[in-house]
């Protein structure tokens, strides 16, 4: 049998040759993470055209290193999380492209101070973007297994200021508006009016807008003090579509 003295310094052992394995894989995945940084940077550069911009805002770039994007996807494709493209994450539903979710982030301009509306949860990741940035996020899904792994993936990270349900966001949250931002990823063949009624005057919404087999552009919304409305078509983009029974 052995004696206490023993079992203390096998665990002491054991703890020993397990943690540099661990500090090995946050190291690998902030490298990763950082050079996914780059990535971005480097397409953001030579999209400028589109974007009248040749660099998105340092906090959005610093809110996207500190987000764990391996942990928001299936296990099998965890190796690819830090590649900048859209991933499967079941139900026919993918994450955006990193850069994708820089650029609508980066529009939004978002302060401190921020209360954001998200359209379509799916994993959470852009949610956990925004609450880096933000004071508090809502987000709303339409497919309840997504809603229910999302909202605990996030709970799990520590997300205190994301409040997440399930339902067709066409609608918007109205307990909760107006919103100084809102930020659509499923692409809609309107502007939802609900969503528009939503926004603060002063506020901003990005949303992909166009049919499954036509060409969607991405669209900034501005909502000025007057509550007329302004809007920037910012690039092409292909998004899954916004469904429900609106
Ligand atoms: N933002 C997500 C992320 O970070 O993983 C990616 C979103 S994915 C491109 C689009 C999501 O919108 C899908 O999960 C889809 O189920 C959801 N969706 C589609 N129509 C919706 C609706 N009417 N209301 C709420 N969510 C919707």
């Amino acid at each position: 049998m052995l004696r206490r003295i023993d079992v203390f310094a096998l665990f002491f052992l054991i703890l020993l040759l397990a943690t540099p394995g661990k500090l090995d894989a946050a190291e690998h995945y902030e490298d990763l993470r950082r050079n996914l940084i780059r990535q971005i940077t480097d397409k953001v550069r030579t999209t400028s055209r589109y974007l009248k911009k040749t660099a998105l805002d340092e906090q959005v770039l610093v809110a996207m290193s500190k987000v764990p994007r391996h942990l928001f996807v299936p296990k099998a494709y965890r190796r690819h999380a830090y590649e900048n493209r859209p991933l499967p994450i079941g139900q026919g539903q993918t994450i955006s492209q990193p850069y994708i979710v820089a650029i609508m982030t980066d529009l939004l301009n978002i302060q401190s101070s921020d209360v954001i509306l998200e359209i379509g949860t799916g994993s959470g990741y852009q949610a956990a973007v925004l609450a880096e940035l933000a004071k508090q996020v809502y987000t709303i899904e339409i497919i309840k297994n997504l809603q229910r792994s999302a909202a605990e993936r996030l709970k799990n990270l520590g997300y205190t200021n994301i409040k997440a349900k399930l339902g067709d966001g066409y609608y918007g949250w109205q307990d909760h508006a107006p919103f100084d931002a809102i930020i659509v990823t499923a692409a809609a063949g309107q502007i939802p009016p609900p969503l528009i009624k939503q926004l603060k005057p002063g506020g901003k919404m990005v949303i992909p807008v166009g049919g499954a087999f036509m060409t969607q552009y991405l669209i900034l919304v501005e909502k000025r003090m007057n509550s007329t409305l302004s809007t920037r078509q910012i690039l092409p983009v292909r998004f899954v579509p916004l469904t429900g029974k609106h």
